[in-house]
């Protein structure tokens, strides 16, 4: 089983252009004093190659939000995973909420995502979790055991699952410790059960309305190993405390 560092993922969804070169500056100048967390930033795909450019040689690596299943081919505005590698990401967000509602992806669409990923020598940061109704009916394990069988990649490679409840997202709401600790000690045996030894070592990160206020005590929770953050990791200040949270 590998040991890795926590992981505190940026998502920074249709959010930045050009100028926001200097929140990234500002991020890798922080990340430099928390060695002991592993961090990246997934800015979308038209600042990709800059940032990974500004991010060489330093700790902080670049990620993409999506990526096609399919290497080459006609598929007018994808992209894949081997041209994000070439862009010079190292891991991939693959099966986020507003994918798989804006854009219909099924956890078969999200598997043969990960599997790309995996095949360009990229990170899958695979996205589950439940709506509000799910999780009102009771039904929270299971939509997630469903989404966890059905959107991992085949092969025990080198992946992330972000547990991010769906009506946590954006809206300031989090669910209590005691149900992130259930939820993730569920993922980790599914993980065992699956990928045998090479489960326990697989990160399960928290996603949604992370904030500096609220990272400590969600960090804490057992089987949490980072998490993935939207709107906090846009702001370089509001991102890195979130990352010394983890200490
Ligand atoms: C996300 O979209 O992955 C996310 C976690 O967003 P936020 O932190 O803004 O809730």
């Amino acid at each position: 089983m590998r040991i890795h560092r926590p992981l505190i993922a940026g998502n920074w969804k249709m959010h930045g252009l050009r100028g926001s070169a200097g929140e990234l500056e500002k991020i890798i100048a922080g990340a430099r004093k928390l060695p002991e967390v592993e961090m990246v930033i997934c800015p979308p795909a038209t600042l990709i190659m800059s940032f990974a450019a500004t991010a060489f040689g330093s700790p902080i690596t670049v990620g993409g939000q999506d990526c096609h299943a399919e290497a080459v081919g006609a598929f007018t505005g994808d992209i894949s995973a081997e041209m994000l590698k070439d862009a010079g990401a190292t891991a991939v967000i693959v099966g986020h909420s507003e994918r798989r509602r804006y854009h219909g992806e099924s956890d078969a669409v999200v598997q043969a995502k990960a599997n790309a990923a995996f095949r360009a020598g990229l990170i899958a940061i695979v996205c589950v979790g439940e709506t509000r109704a799910e999780r009102e009916a009771g039904r929270a394990l299971a939509v997630v055991g469903s989404q966890i069988e059905g959107s991992l990649p085949e092969g025990a490679g080198d992946f992330v699952v972000a547990y991010e409840p769906v009506w946590a997202i954006g809206t300031g709401l989090t669910p209590t410790p005691g149900d992130v600790a259930a939820m993730h000690h569920f993922i980790r045996e599914r993980l065992e059960s699956r990928y045998s030894e090479s489960g326990q070592g697989v990160r399960i990160l928290y996603g949604g309305s992370v904030k500096p206020t609220n990272a400590r005590e969600l960090l804490a929770v057992k089987n949490v190993d980072g998490a993935l953050v939207g709107g906090a990791s846009l702001v370089a200040e509001e991102f890195l405390k979130i990352a010394s949270a983890c200490r």
